[in-house]
């Protein structure tokens, strides 16, 4: 039986069900930064682009909204394997990343996403941790989060491309960050913007909320494993305390 009823009610429970859990305590946040706490994505596709199609190989702006959340090496091998039939080197690897953040840095600065601030106050408030998790290695937007977001994101709380083998869909990254804050899955809370992070998260066992802020449409977000959906951040903003409300105070 539940002793609260909220319009969350239901994928709270879904997600209770699934793991086999009377209730979810939540302790920290595991939050993504690209597409998530900043609107960086439209930059990060347009670099991406420039980058690849000077290599010779084919492809589309479009399609690096879908690699989203994978470290620069995996998105560059795989583009290798597709477009040359061969893997990157490192030495490819570490060249071709490092032009793509010059690429990124050439274009107009990025802005911090509507609502995000407003969801990280309300984390702190429900006291949980906050932990950074991105695939990035770009140093030109988390050195900005202290300033963007400051109080929210401890330096020693924070997983990058850097700290991790595999990036996500691994759920490696979510696992590390859990590591870190010193909780279960069933402490955590993962906040995504793209495939597969949401699908890293789920894996990760986390309760794992999905925004769509870029082009890529919620069933997507849906069939990568995420417990919520929420149109844009403005809307999550507006409704997170109710959910995190829910999460805390749901029994089954
Ligand atoms: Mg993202």
């Amino acid at each position: 039986m539940m002793n609260t009823a909220s319009i969350y009610s239901q994928p709270v429970v879904a997600y209770l069900q699934r793991n086999g859990l009377n209730s979810l305590n939540p302790k920290a946040a595991l939050i993504d930064m690209d597409g998530t706490l900043y609107d960086s994505m439209v930059n990060h596709t347009a670099a991406w682009h420039r980058l690849i199609s000077e290599t010779g190989i084919p492809c589309t702006r479009d399609e690096f909204y879908l690699y989203e959340g994978r470290t620069g090496a995996a998105t560059i091998d795989a583009l290798f394997v597709r477009g040359l039939g061969r893997h990157a080197t490192d030495e490819e690897k570490e060249r071709l990343y490092h032009l793509k953040t010059v690429y990124f840095q050439e274009l107009p600065p990025v802005e911090v996403m509507p609502g995000a601030p407003a969801v990280m106050e309300a984390f702190k408030v429900f006291g949980l941790k906050r932990v950074l998790v991105t695939g990035s290695g770009q140093s030109s937007l988390i050195n900005r989060l202290d300033s963007d977001y400051p109080g929210i994101f401890l330096p020693e709380l924070r997983i990058t491309s850097r700290s991790v083998s595999r990036g996500k869909p691994d759920p490696e990254p979510y696992l590390k960050a859990m590591e870190l804050a010193g909780v279960r899955p069933d402490q955590s809370i993962v906040l995504e913007n793209a495939p597969l992070g949401v699908e890293a998260g789920h894996r990760s066992g986390a309760f794992t909320i999905a925004v769509t802020t870029g082009p890529i449409p919620a069933e997507e977000m849906w069939r990568a494993g995420a417990d919520i959906v929420f149109p844009s951040m403005p809307a999550l903003a507006e409704n997170i305390v109710l959910l995190l409300t829910t999460l805390r105070d749901t029994r089954l």
